[in-house]
Formats: structure tokens, C-alpha cells, sequence
């Protein structure tokens, strides 16, 4: 009978996520829920000084947020029938179990080494030019010593003792077939000196515990594979296949870091990016594909396929995540907008700025043109405020502007029009002025800007009266 698909996400919980391991827990997810699986999450919280509560929620609340909910994992009542506990911090025993039976193999031994002497001896290898391995320097220690040592009170690691000569190979989900000697891989801790484990070995150890099947990942642990696979192999255990997944990196094809923008979801969502913008960029990410329009999850599970995992680096750029954005805003409703512009307890957004009649022409200016909600705020000031118009650029924009134009427009505007349209056709003929020459400077009379929604809709969010307000402002700097 086939095994029942089963992916996982398996965060440290020693930071807040950021977009790469965010896609890693939606190509996870998406992997899982496309063949009707299982998608659970484990906390990696090994290392105690590091690993927080507080990001572990956090993580939770993130994955939530984007719609990536886990079968199984903290905060789930399932076990899944006795796989559990999903924090490796509570796992200690189940450990133990195995710390022993690769000790009664002879496939672990006592590493008293320190980490100076390990660094001389990784100094000495390159400058052989040799790759660096543990020289096993305890391989072959006596139990007379061994004994010895610890009564002294030092406190020795566990290594993993891997065979002599051989190769490890295995079938890449992503990057295709890979070959690994193992004369070249060296024996690995598995245990550190306060007796948690190290993470090569209770990663890999989970998994196959939990009944974990496919395993993406980042290809920055592509090189940890072949060791995780020995280890399970000599424990008699299942394998999970595996994926590695192509480095993201920014405009500069430099690995992304925090100089090319906001990485971290924190940032990400306190700035108004929504999970549908999110999801829709992070698809793409190393996974290509066909689709320009926007998709829900549940149809980037019907679309999402190993075989279109990326060898390339994955290139973050934020004006793709940008574009995303706008059109999941188109798609918001009315109510929906008015919260992402940020409703206080009274249901009241931007300071109450927009007046009743308007808002609805409002939202729909909002929903068509803006990315992000401070952008909102920007022109609810603008549209209904009289203070915010930024003098200085308006005055340097309008330099070459005709001396006549204004007045004219004054003039013009004070007969009243139906249509916003109807007023600058009458004033280009009158000038005469078309195209930019005409609009630029009604633009930055009105907004104080050189881009934005159209004039019609602004002209009537403004109300005649400060529209011939600004206009007699411009008149006058002119
Ligand atoms: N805790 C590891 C990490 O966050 C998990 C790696 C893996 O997915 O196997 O990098």
C-alpha cells in the first residue's frame, strides 16, 4: 500500500520569518494537500539558548495568516496516532532510544575534542588542500580512556562513525541525481556536549518517525543529505525523499538579505502586503510557471509540481511581489478595504478623514490605484485636507507653466461642468494645450503630485469647491 504523502516544516524557532522559509513551508503544504496528504509542523528548538516562545507563536500566527494551516504539529490536539511530540524539546527520550542503539552498533563513539583542536586540524587540512573531515582523532579511543576522561569530568560529544569507503546516492526532487562519497564526508556529531542533539541527527530522525515522506528544503542543506540518509539507512529506518530548493537571491543575484528590502513577514505584513500577494509571489520563487493571473491556493495546489522546481537561483524582486499585490487589492470588497486601510475599534479608518458621501468613490480609488495602506492615508490628506499639499515641488513643477494657465482654469472651472473631462477639454482648446502639457499641470495643481488615480475621480472626491481653491493656488505661484 502506498504511504500516505506526508510533508513538514521544521523552523528553529530563533527569529521571525522571513520569505525563505516561507516558501519552503508553502511548497511543503502545497506538496502535501496536492496528493490529499498530510502537512505537519515540527519546531526545531534544540538549541535552548537561541529558541523562543514568542517566535514560535509567531511562526504559528504567520502560517495561519497565509492560509498554510498544519495537520499535525503544536497547537494541534492529533498526535498522529502517537508521532508526536512536534517540539524536538520534548523528544529527548525518543533520542536517547536511538543515541543507544548506535551506540551498541559500535556506530557512535565519544568525541572528547575541543573545538581549538578541531580548528587546528581543519587549518592543517586546507592548507593540504584537502576538505575538511574529522580526523578522527577519537575514533578508535579504549573504554579504559573513555571511562577515564569522563571521571576527569570532561564532557565529550557523540560522532557518528560512517564507513570508510562507499557512496551515497539518491534522486534530488529538484536538483535530479546526486553522488556523495563517503571517504569524503567524515564522522559527524550527533550529540553535542550538554547532551541535546545535534541537528543532522534529530532532523533526519523525526522525520522518518513522524512518517514524513518528501522533505523540500533549502539547498543550503544539500550537503547535510547524504549524512541524514546513512544515519536512517544504518538505523533500519524509512528515508524521505528529498528536494533542494534554489537559493533566493536579490536584484543583485546576491543571496537576499535585509539590503534589498523587507524579508521578514513582520515587516512585510505591518506594511499592508496581504497573504494572497504573499503566496502569489513566493509561488514563483524557484517553482516556474505558466499562470500570469493571479491564483488561489487551492489552485496553486492543482498547479504545483516537483518536476518545475528550479535549479537556477530564485530572484526576489519586490516589484513582482508588487504587482501581486495590486491585483489582489483590486479584489478586496468594500469592507475588506476599509480594514486593510486600518479600522480603529469603531470601525473608524484614516481618522475619520473620508466623509460619509464620499466613500465609497473613495474605496473604489483606493482599491484601483493604491499598494499599500500609508498610501491611502497620503491621499485621503490630499483629496480632503487642505494642509498637505507640498508647495515647494508644485512651485518648481509649475515653472514653466504659462503665466495664463491658471487663471484661465480659474476662470473657466467657476461656470461649472458636468464632467472633469468636459472642463480640460474646453480648457485645452482654450489655451491651447493637450496630452501631458495640459494635465501635468492640473495634476500637480490639484495633488501635489506627477502620478496618481485619474482626475476625474479626484476632482470628484475633492468637491468643486477645493478644486478652484487649488487651482487659484497654482494661480498664484505661477
Ligand atoms: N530547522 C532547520 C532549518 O530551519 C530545518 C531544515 C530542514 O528543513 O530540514 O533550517
Amino acid at each position: 500500500m502506498n504511504k500516505v504523502v506526508t510533508t513538514r516544516f521544521a523552523p528553529s524557532p530563533t527569529g521571525y520569518s522571513h520569505l525563505g522559509n516561507l516558501r519552503t513551508a508553502l511548497f511543503n503544504a502545497l506538496l502535501a494537500r496536492a496528493a490529499n496528504g498530510e502537512f505537519l509542523l515540527r519546531s526545531e528548538d534544540t538549541d535552548r539558548d537561541r529558541s523562543a516562545e514568542k517566535y514560535l507563536d509567531a511562526l504559528c500566527d504567520d502560517l495561519r495568516w497565509l492560509g498554510l494551516d498544519w495537520d499535525l504539529g503544536p497547537g494541534r490536539e492529533d498526535d498522529g496516532g502517537g508521532r508526536g511530540p512536534f517540539r524536538q524539546s520534548e523528544r529527548q527520550d525518543i533520542y536517547q532510544v536511538y543515541f543507544d542503539k548506535l551506540g551498541e552498533q559500535r556506530l557512535a563513539y565519544p568525541c572528547f575534542c575541543s573545538r581549538e583542536e578541531l580548528e587546528k586540524s581543519r587549518k592543517k587540512q586546507q592548507r593540504a588542500n584537502r576538505a575538511p573531515r574529522y580526523a578522527g582523532t577519537c575514533r578508535e579511543l579504549d573504554k579504559k580512556e573513555i571511562d577515564k576522561r569522563l571521571l576527569d569530568g570532561q564532557r565529550p560529544t557523540l560522532r557518528y562513525r560512517i564507513a570508510d569507503e562507499g557512496v551515497v546516492d539518491f534522486n534530488d526532487l529538484a536538483k535530479g541525481p546526486q553522488e556523495f562519497e563517503l571517504s569524503d564526508i567524515g564522522d559527524f556529531i550527533i550529540r553535542r556536549s550538554d547532551g541535546t542533539p545535534a541537528f543532522l541527527f534529530s532532523n533526519a530522525l523525526d522525520d522518518s518517525l513522524m512518517g514524513v515522506t518528501h522533505v523540500l528544503r533549502g539547498e543550503d542543506h544539500l550537503a547535510n543529505t547524504p549524512r541524514q540518509i546513512v544515519l536512517l539507512r544504518s538505523l533500519g529506518l524509512d528515508v524521505p525523499e528529498y528536494g533542494h530548493l534554489s537559493l533566493i537571491v536579490g536584484d543583485d543575484g546576491k543571496p537576499f538579505s535585509k539590503r534589498h528590502g523587507a524579508g521578514s513577514l513582520k515587516d512585510l505584513r505591518a506594511m499592508g502586503y496581504l497573504p494572497l500577494a504573499l503566496n502569489n509571489h513566493l509561488f514563483r520563487l524557484g517553482h516556474a510557471s505558466d499562470r500570469g493571473e493571479l491564483m488561489t491556493l487551492a489552485e496553486m495546489t492543482g498547479h504545483f509540481d516537483c518536476v518545475h522546481l528550479g535549479r537556477a537561483p530564485a530572484r526576489h524582486d519586490p516589484i513582482q511581489l508588487d504587482h501581486w499585490q495590486k491585483l489582489t487589492v483590486m479584489k478586496l470588497s468594500d469592507e475588506e478595504v476599509k480594514g486593510w486601510l486600518g479600522a480603529d475599534a469603531n470601525g473608524v479608518y484614516l481618522d475619520g478623514m473620508v466623509p460619509a458621501d464620499k466613500e465609497e468613490d473613495f474605496i473604489s480609488l483606493v482599491r484601483d490605484n493604491l499598494q499599500r495602506p500609508v498610501e491611502g492615508v497620503g491621499w485621503a490628506k490630499i483629496l480632503f485636507r487642505d494642509e498637505a499639499m507640498a508647495g515647494e515641488m508644485i512651485t518648481v513643477g509649475l515653472s514653466n507653466v504659462d503665466p495664463d494657465f491658471f487663471d484661465i482654469a480659474v476662470r473657466l472651472w467657476g461656470k461649472g461642468h458636468d464632467s472633469f473631462r468636459d472642463f480640460s477639454n474646453q480648457l485645452g482648446e482654450k489655451i491651447p494645450q493637450k496630452g501631458k502639457k495640459l494635465f501635468m499641470p492640473l495634476r500637480l495643481a490639484l495633488t501635489g503630485e506627477l502620478h496618481g488615480p485619474e482626475l476625474e475621480k479626484i476632482a470628484r472626491l475633492m468637491g468643486k469647491d477645493r478644486v478652484e481653491r487649488r487651482l487659484r493656488e497654482a494661480a498664484e505661484r505661477c
